[in-house]
């Protein structure tokens, strides 16, 4: 049974490329670990940088965050980068698919802290970022290996990481760049702040949600009387610096301009107006504290008002708030409620809804400090950032409305310094003497001013040589916003003619805001340009049980678990059929069982296929029958629309319309069809045979390459052994096939629709009858119309041999005749005698 190619492989099978058995059962796990092993060694995903002839197409991939773990969410990801690059490389393109590592972070300090069991400030800051690294690398070899077995493509070759120095004196250089053209400020401003963390975070790290709260009523003293004022953070009165009303808000036009006091700590603040003030909420009168939101952020700018710092940065009340110094937030709240009741000034408290800002690594909540930060001027590059998005092309267009929209939702500069360890140092000093800000040159790069005042650093104002290093480190979105031109080869001279900007940006919809954002305003601020042409989002995978799929939900499923039990191309059909391109997929098993089911019908079908094509001639002229015209058609039919799937990304219509095709038109109608073909033993019907292989043949090959980027191992496993009249090493070496319209023919298609509708029907009927399919009909009668009877004569044999009927009789018309019709067409078919 043995089909292989004769003379061009030889020296691959020596290798082991070639595989001389077809198993009955296809081993998913056995056959995709062996694929894996050959490609690598073939090397036959990289990205050849001196290829001048094919055109490149380079996917600039999100560098994830080494948790060590890939879950079914990760993999969805993957997929469709995934099936994009392979895709492409068939369509011909050099394709740049690297991949990194998203080191930095809190996340990974937590880590070390809890598996060596050690509190990071009782280490140096190297010993501590010694002991992250370790992790990151350990963590990395498991995401790697979950990425392998799954068949992803990727050139590993252009693999980094972003804690290496050859990475992070990139991050650094960006900085300084981003300096020099006046892009980043240092300045103490307010920022979200998370105070578990202990560290600004972003505006993308907030996370916003509806929390229950209570309203609070209380009464303070004014000049002229009492006054009611609602809040639902009693613990900011010591941080309260004014109280708003509207100007219009005749309840207290007589009260502007007075004094008021604060209960508790009898300091007097000065009573203003502001149109910002909804006279509707609560009592119409606000409190302005440093600072409770954004709105105090604002206004406190806007009015001139003090600062009051009531927080500290470990989340504790400072010494601004008197007794209450050292309570956590909530403990104040409770303390200060309890002495206001004590003295009967909470008039009431009434429960609310509150939107509150939470950290999105621990769900604190977030505070707003003001501390000394560096800064991106984002703001001021809005009209730019629009500009840019219209440009890009968005898989789904939905997305390009997001990043619309977050981008102009901003009010706050992109605070890029973190007060945390391991990370990318920002490349500055201070001067101990005059406290100006002094940053690295480049050749200094990368620099790590915790343990180095390079030769040549001295404050440029006062020309003292006593500085300061910065202890801050950046952002990791920093450090991972640069990606597309680090991957075209950045700072090298002329890098950026090729690779840059990236073909395609796939990634997550939770990362628009973020990944999306961050390379946008950093590469347009550094090269004047957006970093990529197509945006492709995924979806959010979704739990069984219909929820976003959370480790704390106990719906979490570890791509290694699929692995395991169904293997990677029936994980990846669940990947591509799962939805619609950018829109959640649920996680079912039974998808990922269909997958399975799949790759065993198409297993079972090539080998009928290849045990049927030993005697094969791939050269001999044959003419072909209505069914092989008929299944041609629709094979080219096939080749658009799976073509055209690709290339909108729409990898659901894809392997939907592909498995289709395969599972019935392919197996169930044409196959069943054609069987008598291929069994015949009768010289004359060896014409009608060689048609019939050479058709198979095909057919069997255009499906293997249109499934090639969704079930690379099963494809490759039958590949390989077909007898082919010339063979590449690879499959995924052989180009996407082009359509031949040509052999587009409705006609064809009508025709062949019939034949198989008959043959069904007439296996209905048998089913019908408690007559098995083996069992011979001894004469069934057809009755039709003039211009389906052409048809069902040309392929009466086909119809007869495939149904096993003896005498097929085909009459006009008639109501009268009992019988099963097929719906569509006015035929009626009747057994004449099922005794034989
Ligand atoms: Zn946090
Ligand atoms: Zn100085």
């Amino acid at each position: 049974m043995a089909i292989l190619a004769e003379t061009p492989q030889e020296n691959e099978r020596e290798k082991g490329t070639v595989l001389e058995e077809m198993p009955k059962a296809y081993d998913a796990q056995k056959q995709e670990k062996h694929w894996q092993s050959v490609w690598e060694e073939l090397e036959i995903y990289r990205h050849d940088p001196y290829d001048r002839c094919r055109p490149t197409y380079s996917i600039d991939t999100p560098p994830p965050y080494p948790s060590g773990e890939f879950h079914m969410g990760n993999a969805l990801n993957w997929c469709y980068f995934d099936f994009a690059a392979r895709y492409k490389r068939m369509r011909g393109y050099n394709v740049h698919f690297p991949q990194g590592w998203d080191c930095h972070g809190l996340p990974t300090e937590v880590r070390a802290e809890t598996t060596y069991k050690i509190r990071k400030k009782d280490l140096s800051i190297t010993e501590f970022r010694d002991l992250c690294k370790r992790l990151t690398v350990q963590y990395i070899e498991q995401m790697k290996r979950s990425m392998k077995s799954i068949g992803y493509s990727i050139d590993w070759s252009v693999e980094y990481r972003t804690m290496d120095p050859s990475y992070y004196r990139l991050t650094q250089l960006s900085f300084v760049m981003l300096y020099e053209m006046k892009k980043l400020y240092r300045a103490e401003h307010p920022v979200n702040w998370c105070p578990r963390c202990e560290t600004a975070i972003a505006e993308a790290e907030v996370e916003y949600s509806e929390k229950e709260g209570n309203l609070f009523h209380i009464r303070f003293r004014a000049e002229d009387g009492n006054l009611l004022i609602a809040t639902t953070r009693p613990e900011l009165l010591p941080a309260c610096v004014a109280v708003a009303v509207h100007p219009d808000d005749d309840r207290y036009k007589g009260l502007v301009g007075k004094w008021m006091e604060i209960p508790l700590f009898g300091r007097r603040v000065n009573i203003i107006t502001d149109e910002g003030v909804d006279p509707n909420f609560g009592t119409g009168v606000v409190m302005i504290c440093t600072f409770g939101d954004k709105t105090d952020v604002r206004w406190q700018k806007k009015h001139n008002l003090p600062v009051i710092n009531a927080i500290t940065e470990n989340g504790q009340m400072s010494e601004e708030v008197g007794k209450y110094k050292g309570m956590m937030i909530a403990e104040c709240k409770a303390s200060i409620i309890s002495d206001l009741n004590r003295q009967g000034l909470v008039e009431k408290s009434e429960e609310v809804k509150q939107n509150t800002g939470t950290c999105w690594r621990c769900h604190t909540p977030v505070e707003i400090l003001s501390r000394q930060q560096w800064f991106m001027k984002t703001r001021e590059m809005t009209d730019d950032v629009i500009r840019w998005t219209e440009k890009i092309s968005w898989v789904p267009s939905f997305a390009q409305r997001r990043m619309i929209d977050w981008a102009t939702s901003l009010d706050w500069d992109w605070v890029i310094s973190r007060q945390r360890v391991f990370g990318t140092p920002i490349p500055a000093w201070s001067c101990k003497r005059c406290g100006e800000t002094v940053v690295a040159k480049r050749e200094w790069l990368p620099v790590d001013p915790n343990f180095e005042t390079p030769e040549g650093c001295k404050c440029p104002k006062c020309g003292a040589t006593d500085l300061e290093g910065d202890s801050d480190v950046m952002d990791t979105w920093m450090d991972s916003s640069i990606t597309c031109a680090v991957h075209a080869g950045w700072p090298e001279t002329g890098s950026l003619d090729r690779l840059f900007p990236a073909d395609l940006q796939p990634n997550g919809l939770d990362i628009i805001r973020t990944w999306d954002y961050y390379l946008m305003v950093k590469h347009l601020a550094l090269f004047g340009k957006a970093p990529y042409k197509t945006v492709l989002v995924n979806g959010m995978v979704r739990g069984t049980d219909g929820r976003m799929m959370h480790k704390s939900y106990g719906n979490y499923v570890e791509a290694g678990e699929v692995l395991e039990k169904y293997g990677a191309d029936a994980l990846r059909q669940w990947a591509a059929a799962g939805g619609v391109t950018g829109y959640d997929i649920p996680f079912r098993w039974s998808d990922i069982e269909y997958g399975r089911k799949f790759l065993t019908k198409l297993w079972n079908a090539s080998r009928l296929v290849l045990a049927n094509l030993d005697d094969y001639d791939p050269e001999a002229h044959v003419r072909l029958e209505p069914l092989d015209r008929w299944i041609t058609s629709k094979l080219e039919s096939l080749t658009q629309k799976v073509t055209e799937a690709f290339e909108s990304f729409q990898f659901s219509v894809a392997i939907d319309a592909a498995r289709n095709f395969t599972w019935h038109t392919f197996c169930d109608q044409y196959l069943e069809a054609i069987k008598h073909r291929l069994y015949s033993r009768e010289p004359e019907d060896l014409l009608s045979k060689r048609a019939a292989q050479q058709t198979l043949a095909a057919v069997l090959l255009r499906v293997l390459q249109l499934m090639a980027p969704i079930c690379p191992h099963i494809v490759e496993s039958i590949y390989q052994r077909m007898r082919l009249p010339q063979r590449r090493r690879s499959l995924h070496e052989v180009g996407w096939p082009a359509v031949n319209a040509g052999l587009i023919s409705e006609a064809y298609e009508r025709e062949g629709d019939l034949v198989v509708a008959v043959i069904s029907a007439i296996r209905r009927l048998k089913s019908q009858r408690g007559i098995s399919l083996k069992t011979p009909i001894k004469k069934l009668e057809i009755y039709c119309e003039d211009n389906e009877r052409i048809v069902i004569q040309e392929n009466s044999n086909t119809i007869a041999k495939t149904c096993n009927v003896n005498t097929l009789a085909i009459g006009k018309p008639s109501e009268s005749v009992e019988g099963i019709t097929i719906e569509g067409y006015s035929i009626r078919i009747r057994e004449e005698d099922a005794q034989l």
